[in-house]
C-alpha cells in the first residue's frame, strides 16, 4: 500500500470516527435542550399552582368577610323592624346602606377572584399536559443517547484498531502534518485532485475548489516527494483513480508521439 493510499484509508477511518461522535453529540444536544424545556414547563406548572393556592386562600378570606356582612345586614333589618322612632329607623337605614355597599364591593372582588381561579386552573392543566408530553420526548432522547453511546463503544475500538493499522508505516513527520491539519481544518486533512480542464492541464482542490499548480499533480503522479499540499488550503492532495487514468492515457499518447518522432527523426 502506497503512502497516499494509507493516508486515504486513515482519513476514511477518521471520518467514520468523527461521524460516530457527531451522532452522539447530536443526540446529547437534543436531550439537553428538551430537558431544559421540561424544567421550564415544570417551573411554569409549579408557579401556576402556587398562584392558584394564593388566589383560593384570598377568596376564602373575602368569603368569610362577606358572610359577616350578610349577618350584619340581617341584624340591621331586624333592628329596623323593631325600631321605635323614625329617627332611629333612618339612622339604621343609613348604616344598612353603607354595609350593603361594602357587601356589593366584595361581590365584585369575588367574581374577579373566581375568574382568576378559572384562568389559573386552565394554565395548570395546560402546563401539566405539555410537561407530560415533554417527559416522553426527554425519555426517548435519553434512550437515543444511550443507544448511540453503545453503538460508539463497539465501533470505536474496531475503528481504533483500523486507524492504528492505517497509520502504521506512515512516516512520523507525515503523520504529524496530517494530525495537525486535521485539527486546523476541522477534520478534513486530505483532498482530491479534480479535473477542471484536462486539455489545458487545469486542476483544482476538492476541499477549497481553488486551482492548483500542475506541478503538484505531476509530482503526485510520478510519486515524487512524500506529500503534496494544496497551495491554498494546505490539504494533503490525493490523486483519485479517475485522474490517474486520464494521466495514464496522456502519458501513453506522449510516449507514442516520442516514438514516432524518433522514427521520423
Ligand atoms: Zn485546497
Amino acid at each position: 500500500m502506497s503512502l497516499m493510499e494509507r493516508l486515504e484509508r486513515l482519513n476514511l477511518v477518521d471520518g467514520q470516527l468523527r461521524g460516530l461522535s457527531v451522532r452522539v453529540e447530536k443526540a446529547t444536544t437534543f436531550h439537553r435542550a428538551q430537558t431544559k424545556q421540561l424544567d421550564l414547563e415544570r417551573n411554569r406548572t409549579e408557579e401556576a399552582k402556587a398562584n392558584l393556592l394564593q388566589v383560593k386562600a384570598a377568596y376564602g378570606v373575602v368569603e368569610t368577610e362577606a358572610k359577616a356582612l350578610d349577618a350584619q345586614i340581617e341584624t340591621s333589618r331586624e333592628r329596623m323592624d323593631t325600631s321605635a322612632t323614625a329617627k332611629e329607623y333612618n339612622a339604621l337605614l343609613v348604616e344598612l346602606n353603607t354595609v350593603k355597599n361594602e357587601r356589593s364591593k366584595l361581590d365584585e372582588t369575588m367574581v374577579q377572584q373566581l375568574n382568576e381561579v378559572e384562568r389559573l386552573e386552565a394554565l395548570v392543566a395546560e402546563s401539566e399536559s405539555s410537561a407530560g408530553e415533554r417527559e416522553s420526548v426527554v425519555a426517548t432522547a435519553a434512550q437515543e443517547v444511550k443507544e448511540r453511546e453503545a453503538e460508539i463503544a463497539e465501533r470505536v475500538s474496531e475503528l481504533q484498531t483500523e486507524r492504528d493499522q492505517a497509520a502504521a508505516d506512515i512516516p512520523p513527520d507525515v503523520l504529524d502534518l496530517y494530525d495537525s491539519l486535521t485539527k486546523q481544518l476541522d477534520g478534513e486533512a486530505t483532498a482530491h485532485v479534480e479535473i477542471e480542464s484536462f486539455r489545458h492541464k487545469e486542476f483544482s482542490c476538492s476541499a477549497c475548489s481553488m486551482q492548483i499548480p500542475f506541478a503538484i499533480v505531476s509530482n503526485l503522479y510520478a510519486g515524487l516527494g512524500r506529500v503534496q499540499q494544496c497551495t491554498n488550503c494546505r490539504c494533503i492532495m490525493l490523486l483519485g483513480e479517475e485522474v490517474r487514468t486520464e494521466l495514464d492515457k496522456d502519458s501513453k499518447k506522449n510516449a507514442k508521439r516520442r516514438e514516432k518522432a524518433a522514427r521520423e527523426g
